[in-house]
């Protein structure tokens, strides 16, 4: 990778210590440009980026003051122009990252196949176009309900076959990425999961649109540096999602982060999807952060729905039903046109 480093020297170096940092520099592969200014040395240094030896490492030398990288540490998820963006394709008829904004909806966890049938014959009747549904559930105490796996994804599987929904679901460890792969059109990396890198080049070499959770403490460049993983692994097809962070607020959840939406857009091409669910824990907020998600700019919605969240195995607290998502999806539109965005539709 091309890279431009500047370097600033201490006030008042003497010849012979600027010379050894020039030498250093040069011996690393980089072409010098030094300005001399008011008695301050500042090198630009440009060359290849050898990641084991990077030219910070360089502000342990006495001499040197700062050293400063001028591109960003992600390359390949990062926005070229404001016109690029990425369009993933995540089968023959839906496409995620154009101007249609697209709903992903279901269950926090896949319980059983009356369930999940009519969370998906429901959900698709509002104007959803991919289901959601936890096979592998990540649970803060493994005294909770773990998820049914397999027979889970055999759930979403005949759900998909009887309504033409596309299907996420999470894959929580290396072991099971092609299980997962082999049934679902998106791999959702949860949020406890987002730095766990193996894992995220083993999804991504299955090849399957991958939806990266952001991590509840991890900053934006974190976020994007865990996307370039999936891009230096030879997928370009990413989303990624933010489902709230952890913060000091006791009034929800976590903290949905939306200023995260147009950050995202100009920092990556990559699209955004915003999780409201896990973001506030609180079905009574749901409408207005999704409404909220749309005008600022997010290309999908990934919402928790279940028949009777009072009696759901997981997240009961966060899920809204099917006539409250059926209401969420009319009253989100005005704000979409508004946008210049349409709802998406499979087809
Ligand atoms: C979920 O989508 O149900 C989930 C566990 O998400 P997160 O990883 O954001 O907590
Ligand atoms: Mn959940």
């Amino acid at each position: 990778m091309e890279s431009m480093m500047i370097i600033v020297l201490k006030a008042g170096v003497s010849e012979a210590d600027e010379t050894r940092v020039l030498n250093e520099i040069e011996s690393r592969g980089y072409s010098v440009h030094v300005i001399r200014e008011g008695g301050r040395v500042i090198i630009a240094a440009f060359g290849k980026e050898q990641t084991p030896q990077t030219l910070e490492a360089l502000t342990s030398w006495p001499q040197v003051e700062k050293v400063t990288p001028v591109q960003k540490r992600y390359k390949l998820v990062k926005r070229g122009t404001p016109q690029e963006r990425t369009i993933v394709r995540i089968n023959d008829h839906v496409s995620i990252g154009g101007n249609a904004v697209h709903l992903m909806a279901g269950p926090c966890s896949v319980e059983n196949e009356k369930q999940i049938m009519t969370v998906a014959e429901s959900v698709k009747a509002s104007g959803a176009t991919i289901l959601r549904g936890g096979a592998f559930k990540p649970r803060t105490s493994p005294y909770e309900f773990q998820g049914l796996g397999e027979k889970g994804l055999k759930l979403l599987d005949k759900a998909r076959k009887a309504t033409g929904l596309a299907i996420i679901t999470e894959c929580l460890s290396e072991e099971h990425v092609e299980l997962v792969a082999e049934y679902t059109d998106i791999i959702q990396i949860g949020t406890r999961n987002a730095q766990n890198f193996q894992l995220l080049i083993a999804a991504a070499r299955t090849g399957k649109p991958i939806l990266l959770k952001r991590g509840s403490g991890m900053k934006i460049e974190e976020w994007l540096l865990a996307g370039e993983y999936i891009l230096n692994s030879g997928n370009p097809n990413l989303l990624f999602c933010e489902r709230g962070i952890r913060t000091f607020e006791t009034y929800t959840r976590n903290t949905l982060d939306l200023s995260a939406i147009p950050i995202m857009k100009k920092e990556t091409h990559c699209p955004i999807v915003i999780d409201p669910s896990q973001g506030c824990g609180s079905a009574k907020l749901v409408d207005s952060l999704c409404i909220g998600a749309v005008a600022m700019g997010a290309d999908a919605l990934l919402i928790e729905v279940h028949p009777d969240p009072a009696h759901a195995w997981s997240d009961g607290p966060q899920q809204i039903t099917l006539e409250e998502f059926a209401r969420l999806s009319s009253a989100i539109r005005p704000f979409l046109t508004a946008a210049g965005r349409t709802l998406g539709h499979i087809g």
